[in-house]
């Protein structure tokens, strides 16, 4: 049977790495038919933040990492690891020493394992081994004691963590076997590292998941990338649903080697993910994002024309703001443009737009203003430009026709006068 479980200590937001080790934890349970648990490791206080478990709890909600029993707390089993403390205390391999009980470390012999990533053998001299503490003074368990009662009475296997755990893994298969109980397969997960190599940190862009959120980064974007830190599925397949990850995912293909976090690319995958979406479920993520946008149910339309345009959900509201709302003029911005007399080309562009017949074609209003150009010898190019920025205010816009529809003729027009007036005033 197989019973894997997340185990994040509450000492901070849930951070961009652990996904991966929630992950894919998540994807051997769900691939075995077996459980998947979130044990918080709770027992040092001192670093401790209230905050942290409601974080953990709705993170892995959003990503869709459901986990199936109770969430156990470590904090609230003290007595459980007093109990097996005193055990090895009576077992004579622990001892209490100024508060605190420790354990005994063998001072000869070799501790053996057989990782699951990439199945290496992995041997400890004890010579090299010290006592460690399994109880601290103030009654806490450390980490070695708590893990290895919690993935006893949890009946976990495999044990799936972070390499940072490794060193400590002697510790572990003694504590199993000095209390009777069997050791379980272990999965120590490559490092993640930044795209300098350096240790993974905010600098790189590796925040915590629901700084990914709020910037508009889609669940099944970040698990699709996160995944494929340290594992390469059958194929080389890049695009992954959850369902499809659970099908090829197998411990033994993830790499030894550390990962590399590179936010660009996680950038690249999301916005792949936006485009493949269709119009109505980008719509919806869009609403849902959006929740205090004010006229996030005028949206629907807006969205086929910048489907092929953003990364992130939030980048839907630096293209689209224009089109809720008056557009702040500057002059840096039209003399940005490859153009001279702004104002004199607008007020032509003015009056062929007020002559137009309504509703404004496709076809009339590109040879209307064609021929314009040829007329007072401007790139035609260049025309559009000066009507973008007339009608938003900025030079990047979804296309400019399908925008101007959306705003409709006489918001268009009156933006059009108002340019004109703007740079009459400058
Ligand atoms: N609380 C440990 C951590 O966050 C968990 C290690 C484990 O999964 O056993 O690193």
């Amino acid at each position: 049977m197989i019973k894997t479980r997340f185990a994040p200590s509450p000492t901070g937001m849930m951070h961009i790495g652990g996904v991966r080790t929630a992950l894919y934890a998540y994807l051997v349970a769900r691939k075995g038919n077996g459980t998947f648990d979130l044990r918080i490791e709770d027992t040092d206080r001192n670093r401790f933040v209230p905050e942290a478990q409601k974080d953990i709890e709705a993170n892995l909600k959003w990503l869709g990492l459901n986990f199936d029993g109770e969430i156990i707390v470590q904090s609230e089993r003290k007595e459980l690891y007093q109990k097996y403390a005193q055990e090895l205390i009576e077992k004579d391999v622990a001892y209490r020493q100024e508060g605190a009980i420790w354990f005994k470390m063998p001072k000869e012999g070799q501790v053996k394992s057989i990782d699951l990533i990439g199945e290496r053998e992995v041997a400890f001299n004890l010579a090299e081994q010290k006592d460690f503490v399994l109880l601290k003074s103030d009654g806490f368990p450390t980490y070695h004691l708590a893990h290895v009662v919690d993935d006893h009475l949890m009946e976990t296997n495999p044990v799936i963590r972070g390499d940072e755990w490794l060193s400590s893994l002697p510790k572990h298969i003694l504590t199993f076997k000095a209390l009777g109980f069997d050791v379980p397969q272990y999965a120590h997960l490559p490092l993640i590292l930044g795209t300098d190599r350096a240790k993974l940190s905010k600098r790189h862009g590796a925040k915590g998941v629901s700084e990914f959120r709020k910037d508009g980064y889609l669940p099944e974007a970040i698990l699709n990338y996160m995944a494929l830190l340290g594992w390469t599925p059958p194929d080389d397949k890049e695009i992954l649903s959850l369902e499809e990850m659970i099908a090829l995912f197998d411990l033994k293909d993830v790499h030894s080697t550390p990962a590399v976090f590179d936010i660009t690319k996680l950038e690249w995958m999301n916005g792949e993910y936006i485009r493949q979406m269709s119009s109505e479920e980008l719509t919806k993520r869009l609403q849902e994002f959006l929740v205090d946008h004010p006229n996030k149910d005028r949206i629907a339309p807006v969205v086929p024309l910048i489907k092929d345009r953003i990364k992130k959900l939030s980048d839907f509201i630096p293209l689209t703001d224009f089109i809720w709302e008056k557009p702040e003029y500057d002059i840096e911005v039209f003399k940005k443009l490859k153009i001279q007399n702004h104002q004199e080309i607008l007020e032509k562009i003015l009056e062929k737009m007020e002559t137009m017949k309504k509703p404004w074609k496709t076809e009339v209003f590109e040879k209307t203003f064609r021929d314009l150009s040829d007329e007072m010898q401007v790139k035609t190019g260049n025309m559009f430009q000066l009507i973008r920025v007339a009608v938003s205010g900025q030079t990047v816009t979804p296309p400019l026709f399908e925008s101007i529809q959306i705003l409709g003729e006489e918001e268009t027009l009156k933006r059009i006068k108002e340019s004109v007036e703007f740079l009459q005033a400058v």
